[in-house]
């Protein structure tokens, strides 16, 4: 048994209706992009959740019917009881590890296009599609709100079967028809549905009524509501109508989980948001107006604050959708006094644009995240040395700093060089932009891992060159060397230098970084990248004072930003700073003073001031180190390089996420036999063989 500690609040039972939780450890439903599509997947990931000790372990929203399918995206479903062998996969997995397994009924209304079923969408008032598509969906008629709540029992009949301990009914993110019927925005109705709060409130009544009368005597009922819109009296508002809602409600389920609308202002960012628990104020009365246990979120890894928001009576239960992909593992970690080992959220939600890109879920925390199945790849587990054959890992980025701390937990000699006096390469430069601080957290983590291991030497100030490297005789290198951004002009929208650029005096994101004094006069950004850097470095020199032009080749600013969530926001920003937008527009000739742009769709010129151009364009990869080696290698056999392995932004710049991913993947791979390797990377999920049933059409 681990020794007392000061957390053990954290770690008491909790009941909830007819079943209870071990602890105070919650992981709410969050999207994974598995889904109905990668059962086994699910399964596994969710279970290393329970493994790491979350009491509670959640689904994502589950389609409860054909007539919310939210294809292209895959969610899970339980339309009928042929899901249900999938879902036990994941009520096995949870219940393996001694926790509950939750799942997160859903009708999502007209937030479903139904573009697979393509049955007519649905919707308190008729209305627009939640997505940008010509068809609309139709007010329910009373006879659809008796099918939806048969659906609905029906689901959490099958929910039941599947072996799941809570079954919820979801009013929350804007997404789901029970959310709809209680907004006024959405529910226009004239009858006794619509109207007063009380009416409006009737279809979340009647639900979490039969869901009792079906399963409540062995499940608990959860309902998950958002109080309050972030929209000011323009929405619902915690201490008004999101109020009124819970204490018409208030006995009524088994456990309140309470967070705020929509899924952007829930899971909002650290570069907006750098507050952990920032949704107490709209939640922190809730458990003044209910009996029922409390769960809600924070974005924190904080035990403290944990420990502070239940003994203030704020919550019973810590929610966590995030810092639990980050570290599965949290709450053991805390339960066995290892809290400094808790990897943190950075708040960057690439987590979050998997589901919106459709693709299993990845974290640039945690590299395990979404390969718990496919590679088999534990949060905390990694097979030992193969022999002891030393490693130089050349380069201390997200890249290199991963790539070393998982060869030195295998137990191999592992030396790390790196050319600057610290740790940390882009991560350092991109966390001194504005917003992005928590973003040093990639490297601190990493940092704190590395000083602890015996088998591990880093050398600072050490740039190494081929020759060097050879010098040493390592016979395993890794380059993780990382990438620099262009500064001739070629981006998305062109695939060759900007007339007339001088690239002395043109700027990038490096030297922004670097903290050059740039000089007076017109500064313009020119984002042909668009993903996020273009936006954040416009956003950083506006907020030093500067003037500034955004000239972006795409219609919006940043437009990457909207898998993460953050798109309005970064937009919203700009504007409000006085940042001057010019969308569709591409640098096509460089003068000076000034600079020439073309519109990307009539090629229209127009010519802008300009002192100083910032170029967000592509990266090169800083290769030449491996280049040379290669070529050392090849041209000297005496010379023995067993490995040498490119990795990070050397190989292909990227996201943060995908040089931790790709120096993780480098040291699990290392002295691993090959066909392994490829077994994993063509492991996939497949419709079994009773499902291809070929019929011919016949009518
Ligand atoms: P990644 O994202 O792939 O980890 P980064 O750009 O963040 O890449 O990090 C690359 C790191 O490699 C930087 O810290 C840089 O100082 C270091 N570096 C580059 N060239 C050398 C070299 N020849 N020897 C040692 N370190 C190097
Ligand atoms: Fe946190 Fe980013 Fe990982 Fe999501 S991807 S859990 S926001 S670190």
């Amino acid at each position: 048994m681990p020794k007392q500690n000061a957390y053990d609040i954290l770690f008491e039972p909790v009941v909830i209706g007819p079943v209870t939780a071990k602890n105070r450890f919650y992981q709410v439903p969050h999207a994974c992009g598995m889904g109905h599509l990668r059962p086994n997947a699910h399964a596994a990931m969710r279970g290393v959740k329970a493994e790491g000790g979350w009491a509670v372990v959640s689904t994502e929203e589950a389609e409860i019917h054909p007539s919310s399918d939210l294809s292209p995206y895959s969610e899970q479903r339980i339309w009928d009881e042929r899901d249900i062998p999938a879902l036990q996969l994941m009520t096995d997995s949870v219940h393996q590890h001694g926790a509950l397994a939750a799942i997160e009924l859903v009708h999502n209304g007209h937030h479903a296009p139904n573009l697979f079923s393509r049955l007519p969408a649905l919707a308190p008032s008729s209305m627009s599609l939640d997505i940008s598509y010509p068809r609309q969906a139709r007010a329910m008629s009373k006879r659809d709100i008796a099918e939806f709540r048969r659906w609905h029992r029906t689901a959490a009949r099958n929910a039941k079967t599947a072996g799941f301990d809570i079954v919820y009914a979801y009013a929350g993110h804007k997404m789901s028809l029970l959310h709809h019927f209680l907004l006024p925005q959405y529910n226009q109705r004239s009858d006794e549905y619509g109207g007063s709060i009380e009416n409006r409130v009737r279809l979340a009544r009647e639900v979490l009524e039969e869901t009792r009368e079906e399963i409540g005597d062995s499940c608990a009922v959860a309902f998950r509501f958002a109080v309050d819109e972030l929209a000011g009296t323009d929405g619902m508002q915690a201490l008004e109508e999101g109020r009124a809602v819970v204490e018409l409600l208030a006995e009524l389920p088994d456990l309140w989980d309470v967070n705020v609308a929509g899924w952007d202002n829930d899971s909002q960012t650290t570069r907006f948001q750098p507050q952990d628990g920032y949704q107490v104020p709209y939640i922190d009365w809730v458990k003044q107006v209910t009996q029922k246990p409390v769960v809600g979120v924070n974005r924190t890894s904080s035990p403290d604050l944990m420990l502070s928001l239940v003994k203030r009576g704020v919550l019973d239960f810590i929610g966590a959708a995030r810092p639990s992909i980050a570290d599965p593992f949290l709450p053991n970690k805390i339960h066995e006094d290892r809290i400094d080992e808790i990897r943190e959220c950075i708040g960057c939600n690439i987590c979050a644009s998997c589901d919106s890109m459709g693709v299993p879920i990845r974290c640039t925390q945690n590299p395990t995240m979404g390969e718990e199945w496919r590679r088999r790849w534990h949060p905390e587990i990694i097979s030992p040395k193969v022999s002891d054959s030393p490693a130089l890992v050349v380069g201390a980025g997200p890249a290199g700093l991963e790539c070393a701390l998982q060869l030195a937990r295998r137990g191999y000699p592992v030396t790390l060089a790196e050319a600057s006096s610290q740790l940390g390469g882009r991560v350092l430069g991109e966390s001194g932009l504005k917003g992005l601080s928590a973003w040093l957290r990639v490297r601190d983590n990493r940092a704190y891992e590395l000083e602890r291991m015996a088998n591990l030497e880093i050398f600072l100030e050490s740039r190494l060159s081929a020759e060097d490297i050879l010098e040493f005789e390592f016979a395993n290198v890794f380059i993780a060397t990382g990438s620099t951004w262009r500064r001739d002009g070629i981006g998305r929208s062109r695939r060759q230098a900007i007339p007339g650029i001088d690239r002395e005096n043109t700027l990038t994101p490096d030297d922004i970084m670097n903290g050059i004094t740039l000089p007076n006069g017109p500064i313009v950004v020119y984002d042909d990248d668009q993903c996020y850097m273009g936006g954040v470095i416009a956003d950083h020199l506006s907020a030093l004072g500067h003037d500034i032009v955004l000239v972006t080749s795409a219609s919006v600013v940043s437009p990457w930003t909207a898998y993460t969530l953050e798109q309005a926001r970064v937009q919203r920003g700009l504007i409000e700073q006085g940042v001057e937008i010019r969308a569709n527009e591409s640098v096509t000739l460089v003068e000076p003073g000034q600079i020439e742009t073309a519109c990307v769709f009539s090629g229209r010129k127009s010519r802008i001031p300009c002192g100083s151009l910032v170029l967000v364009t592509e990266r090169d990869s800083e290769n030449t180190v491996a280049t040379a080696l290669a070529k050392l290698r090849d041209d000297a056999p005496g010379k023995i390089i067993e490995t040498l392995e490119v990795i990070g932004d050397a190989l292909a710049p990227g996201l943060i996420a995908d040089a931790v991913y790709s120096g993780h993947l480098a040291a699990r791979n290392f002295e691993v036999d090959p066909q392994e390797i490829t077994a994993a990377i063509y492991r996939r999920e497949m419709p079994s063989l009773q499902d291809l049933t070929w019929e011919k059409p016949s009518n």
